[in-house]
């Protein structure tokens, strides 16, 4: 509790422990000879409120005995259980509210489609027609990541080959980005162990940050994505721990996590210093027609793999995404359903 230098033989109990609720007065409750259990918050020798459970025992003589239970623990735990079930219920209604907005979203584009067919080419109405296909297309994209966001699917897990996830990704993306004007340089490590990971999750996570870097450089440039196995030292602590890890913790080993790291880097207009700390908030977008919910995404899936993911970038020099995905069966925390 830190309660401190005040804790001295000749020192005024009350002084010690201090409740932050006026008029409480811990100590002449107990030497009442009251017995029983309250929970309050005591400031400390720093200043800080702490919630504490006290117990008091009436000890005989005008006596007692005080027992003192920190409670930051588990208040802490109690807010994230609380912040986990409001999640929860943004998915159902964002589930929800797709699911209506996507049937008449469908009905839009098809009246559009039909006009579209109606007039000629070169007729300038035509201009308004694409103007609400473009836009229904909008609205579709930010129905579809919110679901991916706050409705993500249980994983499938299977052991598979992470540079395979990158090549297929980059062979359905062939046309798009040299439509682009990127040029894409790979380089696969040789010998990249099979891993363990949902392909589908994964996949959305590269297409997310490759999309990113693709518009990061309108005007084109290269794209750079290496694939390389790695022997990270330390186990994350959001992720499953195993066996071996408290073997090697008791032989006095620091134990260790093999991972896969894929690296994206564009030669695009980078990232200000005061974004960098929000890019993975959801919403948080600097794009006309962004929805801020990319790098969410990816956060969720690389976490809930027991993976990382980080950005470094330089202002107009462009932006390196790290992402790591363990090797070995390791899953991190569920994302909320
Ligand atoms: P969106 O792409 O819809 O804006 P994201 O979550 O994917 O949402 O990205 C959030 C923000 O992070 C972007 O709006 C952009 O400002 C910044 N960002 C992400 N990736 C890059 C990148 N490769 N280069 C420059 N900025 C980036
Ligand atoms: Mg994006």
């Amino acid at each position: 509790l830190a309660l401190g230098p005040r804790v001295r033989p000749g020192v005024n109990a009350s002084a010690v422990l201090r409740s932050v609720v006026p008029g409480e007065d811990l100590v002449s409750a107990a030497l009442a000879g009251k017995r029983g259990e309250i929970e309050t918050w005591l400031q400390n020798a720093r200043g800080e409120e702490i919630p504490v459970r006290v117990a008091f025992l009436p000890a005989g003589s005008g006596s007692a005995v005080a027992v003192l239970t920190d409670l930051t623990k588990m208040r802490r735990l109690e807010q994230e259980l609380r912040q986990r079930e409001r999640l929860s219920l943004v998915g159902q209604l964002s589930a929800g509210v797709a699911h209506e907005v996507r049937n008449p979203l469908a009905g839009i584009s098809s009246s559009a489609q039909v006009l579209l067919g109606r007039f000629e080419p070169r007729d300038e109405r035509t201009r308004f027609v694409k103007a609400i296909l473009d836009e229904v297309e909008r609205v579709d994209r930010i129905v579809t990541q919110l679901l991916q966001f706050a409705r993500p699917g249980e994983p499938r897990w299977r052991r598979g080959s992470l540079a395979e996830t990158v090549r297929h990704l980059l062979e359905i993306s062939g046309p798009w980005l040299a439509e682009s004007g990127v040029e894409v340089e790979t380089v696969l490590a040789p010998r990249v162990p099979e891993s363990w990971f949902d392909p589908d999750l994964v996949h959305q996570v590269l297409l997310n940050l490759v999309s990113n870097a693709v518009q990061a450089m309108p005007k084109g440039g290269k794209l750079r994505i290496s694939v390389r196995p790695l022997t990270r030292r330390g186990v994350a602590r959001s992720v499953g721990r195993r066996r071996e890890d408290m073997r090697a913790r008791s032989a006095g080993r620091v134990p260790s996590t093999r991972v896969v790291q894929v690296r994206i880097s564009d030669a695009g207009e980078g990232i200000a210093k005061e974004n960098l700390s929000r890019l993975f908030d959801p919403f948080f977008t600097t794009k006309p027609s962004g929805t801020g919910l990319g790098l969410s995404i990816c956060q969720s899936i690389v976490q809930e793999h027991g993976g990382s993911i980080h950005v470094a970038s330089r202002l107009e020099h462009g932006t390196t995404v790290l992402v790591e995905l363990p090797v070995d069966r390791r899953q991190g925390e569920r994302r909320n359903r």
